[in-house]
């Protein structure tokens, strides 16, 4: 079959000097060259590497290449396939140069195609005389009928017309769609596609795996289109189905795996440091404090790794629980390592830990990346002793040369912040620190409490983090008044300097934010500085600080602390500022261009205020005009400052996909099924998932690895 259309054309003739020998013959994903061609390397890179994956790489929409319309019988607008006898080809220059081709029908109309972009190779498959058959849009104008870049290809009067629907895969600019359908119409013959699973138990009224998939990519002309492009139909539904069972296999089956591994018991005592930090807080546990401390307290007394998430809105308090946790763990005689995403939070963590756990005896490490030298090898000497039973730090923590003596419990605060790699590696690190110490056939690892103001919802919580035990801290502390958002059009900014001004003046504390430019890290910087000027400027008598992510860690600090201190009345920032800072005097914020951020993210960073009993305000300030998600990100920060609010309403608007952020980078999760739309199919594979592994493990495991393969790693990080 030969088919060429202007796009595949282009792409072959720009390939062809590198590959000349399979420039014309996308012959399938089973060239005999050793080298690989710019389409295999493109697909590659799509992922689509085993037989399988091809298979699963379904169409976007289809094309029905299966009947020739009669040019008369056609309208205005119609996407129609024809054949016809090329009268007439000519270039013209009309303002630019054009291929102009004549085309009569079999009945006699006349059709015109046009082409801004054209090849020799075109040329020569429109000569005059020569049969071919199109497929494009028609506009039927004064002049006449006219298709714009149609795809064309050759025909004689016996060329058969497609039996199924013509299908249209995702795809990328290397990756040419004519090649792409031939990969995967062959890898489909080829993969591997028996049923896994026991028939008995694939719910009913679904096709087999197999019909499934031809169906999909080559369907009757008389299927229902619109159930398929809606993906109702029950292809469809079969193929979610198996989607979401692969993914609760594997969620289920980590769970299980980590169900075998052995922890060490932490179990505070008596009288011992958790109870004596209690002693010392200045304030009592909040209700729901003391239920998640709890929660977690049993999680350590047990003999296998705890893997829990503690969330709680921004200002709930989890630091508080993290200290105690590690207190546990530390009573228990064991060490504890507490990583934060950002130098400033590490750095805040640390004051606030020294200042409640050294009065109780308790040595404090520090290790980020900018604490070297000697310092550095004092505080890795620290850890690996055991001397330091608290190691508190960046990323910098699960660096290889940090050893530990004893590692019980390793907490991550702002999980959500640190990338898929970064995860990977803390996992490598914890199930490797105590397997020297206490070999076995089982290995020993430390447990994990990780902890966000991000709330993950329900649907998300049941799937993707099904091997994940959470707590909730759903109070805030006591004495909070409430903060109260306004949205202005950016032309207020001066009257919002002038509020700022007098709030200053009686003594209360403000963050300006920055807009984050995206593209450019300088751009950054330089806003902020010249917000910094002008502020200074309309502020005489009042110390403006400056803070941003290029500054020296020292000077950071230094900043943050004269602002914590009170010195500093209005901090302008970047988002550093955007996690776990806690000034509780500061009440006033400013976001200059809202509109640029995302809902959670405007969501942490005016947690930044209302910590204190004094009210807050946060202004969000925009230039317009708002996109319509735009607008519904700022309205639902006028609305609501309840962080599960909020979130929920960021996955409405953002769907699950880009709500995983980071964590999917490198795994994209779920292709096929929408957790709220395929809601019943999700409870049907949740149920199906333990009595298959627990009674047809081999089917299991096949159908984990057809679907998720090499990615299962990342789905544990
Ligand atoms: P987040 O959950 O955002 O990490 P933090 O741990 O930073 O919140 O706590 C916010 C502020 O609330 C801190 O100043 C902390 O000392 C204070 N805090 C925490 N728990 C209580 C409590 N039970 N009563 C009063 N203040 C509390
Ligand atoms: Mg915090």
């Amino acid at each position: 079959m030969s088919e060429a259309s202007p796009d595949s054309a282009k792409s072959k003739s720009k390939r062809s000097p590198k590959a000349p020998a399979k420039a014309g013959a996308p012959e399938g994903a089973t060239p005999a060259a050793p080298a690989k061609s710019a389409p295999q390397k493109a697909m590659e890179r799509m992922g689509l590497t085993r037989d399988i994956d091809l298979a699963l790489h379904l169409p976007l929409r289809y094309e029905d290449e299966t009947r020739l319309t009669p040019l008369d019988a056609a309208h205005d607008g119609d996407t129609i396939q024809c054949e016809g006898e090329v009268v007439e080809s000519r270039i013209e220059i009309r303002g630019r140069r054009q291929l102009l081709v004549r085309l009569r029908d079999d009945h006699g109309a006349l059709l015109q195609l046009r082409f801004l972009h054209f090849f020799p190779a075109h040329q020569k498959t429109l000569a005059v005389g020569a049969r071919v058959r199109v497929r494009g849009a028609l506009r039927v104008g004064f002049f006449g009928r006219e298709m714009m870049h149609p795809t064309f290809r050759k025909v004689d009067g016996e060329t058969p017309l497609a039996t199924s629907l013509t299908p249209v895969y995702p795809t990328s600019a290397q990756l040419p769609q004519v090649y792409l359908r031939k990969a995967v119409a062959s890898a489909l013959k080829r993969a591997p596609l028996d049923e896994v699973l026991p028939p008995a138990l694939v719910p009913k009224g679904l096709p087999s795996l197999r019909e499934t998939l031809q169906f999909l990519h080559h369907p009757p002309p008389s299927a229902g289109l619109s159930t398929l492009e809606d993906h109702t139909h029950p292809a469809w539904q079969r193929l979610k189905f198996e989607e979401l069972l692969a993914q609760q296999l594997s969620q289920q089956r980590a769970q299980r795996e980590r169900a075998h591994l052995r922890a060490p018991v932490l179990r505070g005592t008596k009288g011992g440091l958790h109870e004596q930090l209690l002693g010392a807080l200045p304030f009592a546990l909040t209700g729901a404090q003391q239920r998640v401390t709890e929660e977690i307290a049993a999680d350590l007394a047990l003999p296998q790794p705890m893997h829990r998430l503690l969330q709680g809105d921004v200002g709930s308090g989890k630091t508080v629980v993290a200290a105690i946790a590690a207190s546990v763990a530390m009573d228990a005689g064991w060490q504890c390592a507490l990583m934060a995403p950002t130098e400033i939070l590490a750095e805040q963590h640390f004051r606030k830990l020294i200042s409640w756990l050294e009065p109780l005896g308790i040595q404090v490490a520090w290790i980020t990346g900018s604490v070297k030298g000697k310092a550095r090898q004092k505080m890795l000497d620290a850890a690996a002793s055991g001397e330091a039973k608290l190691v508190v730090g960046t990323h910098a923590v699960i660096e290889d040369k940090v050893k530990f003596s004893r590692l019980g419990l390793a907490i991550i605060d702002e999980q959500h912040r640190f990338g898929v790699a970064q995860r990977l590696a803390l996992r490598k690190k914890l199930a490797d620190s105590l397997a020297d110490e206490f070999p076995g056939a089982v290995p020993m690892e430390p447990h994990l409490l990780m902890m966000s103001a991000t709330p993950i919802p329900r649907t998300l919580a049941m799937t993707y983090f099904a091997d994940l035990a959470v707590s909730t801290i759903d109070e805030l502390p006591p004495g909070r008044s409430p903060i109260v958002t306004r949205v202005f059009a950016d032309g207020r900014r001066d009257d919002v300097i002038e509020k700022i001004a007098s709030a200053v003046q009686d003594g209360r504390q403000a963050y300006w934010v920055c807009p984050l430019i995206e593209e450019s890290e300088a751009l950054d910087l330089k806003n902020a500085t010249e917000t910094h000027e002008e502020l200074s400027a309309a502020l005489p008598g009042c110390l403006v600080g400056l803070l941003h992510g290029r500054m020296p860690p020292a000077e950071k600090a230094a900043v943050m602390s004269l602002f914590s201190s009170g010195h500093v009345s209005v901090l302008v920032a970047t988002t550093v500022i955007e996690v776990g800072v806690d000034v509780p005097n500061a009440s006033l914020m400013v976001i200059e261009h809202a509109e640029r951020f995302g809902l959670s993210q405007l969501h942490q960073l005016r947690g930044r205020v209302g910590r204190g009993s004094v009210a807050s305000v946060c202004v969000l300030l925009y230039t317009g005009p708002l996109s319509d998600t735009g607008k519904s990100r700022l309205r639902a920060m006028a609305e609501t400052t309840d962080g599960f609010e909020i979130a929920r309403r960021d996955l409405d608007i953002r769907g699950p996909g880009e709500f995983m952020g980071a964590r999917q980078s490198g795994a994209q999760l779920l292709r096929f099924a929408d957790l709220e739309e395929d809601a019943p199919l999700l409870s049907a594979a949740r149920a199906l998932a333990p009595r298959l592994l627990d009674q047809y493990p081999q089917a299991a495991e096949r159908q984990v690895e057809r679907w998720l393969g090499h990615k299962t790693e990342y789905l544990k990080a």
